[in-house]
């Protein structure tokens, strides 16, 4: 079995950081029955680690209710088996087995990353990573982790934190702490830049449009991955990456889930496919005058990594 973890921290970092008393204090303390978790191949910060079985034990009643609020702002069906572990080397991961979804967390991770002084927004962010790994299907097709999907799930968390009332530093502590990156997941910079996209998302002014894109762009012969925000008022949309206006466009129509921008100076069409959740919005772009975009629509991201 393959698995989606979060691929947080290395460990030793954070427990240089954190009190040895602290250790003792539970965040999401475990009870209940044992369940089964079958052996799966763990993707951790720098490499892939193979895990033998594990033992999970019921979630605690904190762990159930944020993971209930979670599925109650995104109007899901909270039909998640949440799990407790109690392996050092672990963080969280989400897994399908035997057709069932589960979100398992590490009860020492946890503790670990606990924000101790108003709501564990941290706690809850990984949670959120965790649902939004299944939520965009991540776990369908059993291939672990790989760093797009790692931001689509930021994303989703920066989105949930922003749903239930946490600032913008509440939404991207935790992954600010995430180091280098690796093969399967990226670097902090890259998920703290995805889970503020997500975040501002949620929390955009009243009448303000907001739709996430991640894409690649060419840099010195090499793709790399940007979140893309476009936000709109009255028509008028603005694209911003890296924190920068890169273009301005009119909105001209809205036709099912897509809203179609001109950019009059280019005479490019560029189509967002809306996804009402937490999730990316899908981009394409296309040649036009303003009656009219001439197909084909072309994806915004060359690489497609989906
Ligand atoms: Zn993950």
């Amino acid at each position: 079995m393959r698995i989606c973890n979060c691929g947080l921290i290395d460990r030793r970092t954070l427990l240089r950081g954190a009190g040895a008393t602290a250790l003792a204090m539970l965040a999401f303390p475990a009870v209940g029955h044992a369940f089964k978790i079958r052996a799966g191949t763990f993707c951790g910060l720098s490499k892939d680690r193979k895990l033998p079985a594990m033992t999970g034990l019921a979630a605690s009643e904190k762990a159930d209710r944020v993971v209930a609020e979670i599925c109650g702002i995104v109007g899901l069906p909270a039909n998640f088996r949440v799990l407790a572990i109690d392996d050092p080397k672990a963080n969280a991961f989400a897994s399908i087995q035997d057709g069932e979804r589960l979100v398992v967390y590490s009860e020492p991770f946890m503790e670990l990353i606990a924000d101790r002084q108003n709501r564990d927004w941290s706690g809850m962010a990984v949670f959120a990573h965790e649902i939004g790994h299944h939520l965009c299907g991540h776990t369908l097709d059993n291939v672990g982790s790989r760093p797009p999907r790692e931001l689509e799930a930021d994303h989703f968390a920066g989105f949930i934190v922003g749903r239930l009332g946490g600032d913008l530093d509440d939404a991207t502590r935790v992954f600010a702490r995430m180091g280098a990156g690796s093969a399967t997941h990226p670097p902090s910079a890259e998920r703290v830049a995805a889970a503020s996209a997500g975040w501002r998302k949620a929390t955009g002014k009243a009448g303000e449009d907001r739709l996430n894109v991640l894409t690649h762009n060419l840099k010195d012969g090499n793709y790399v991955r940007v979140v893309v925000e476009f936000s709109g008022r009255d028509r008028r949309w603005t694209e911003v990456q890296h924190g920068q206006t890169f273009a301005v466009f009119e909105e001209l129509k809205r036709k099912g889930r897509s809203v179609f921008l001109f950019d009059e100076g280019r005479s490019i069409w560029v189509r967002l496919d809306v996804d009402g959740s937490g999730q990316f919005a899908t981009g394409f772009w296309a040649r036009g005058d303003r009656q009219k975009a001439t197909p084909p629509w072309t994806p915004l991201d060359p690489v497609a990594w989906r």
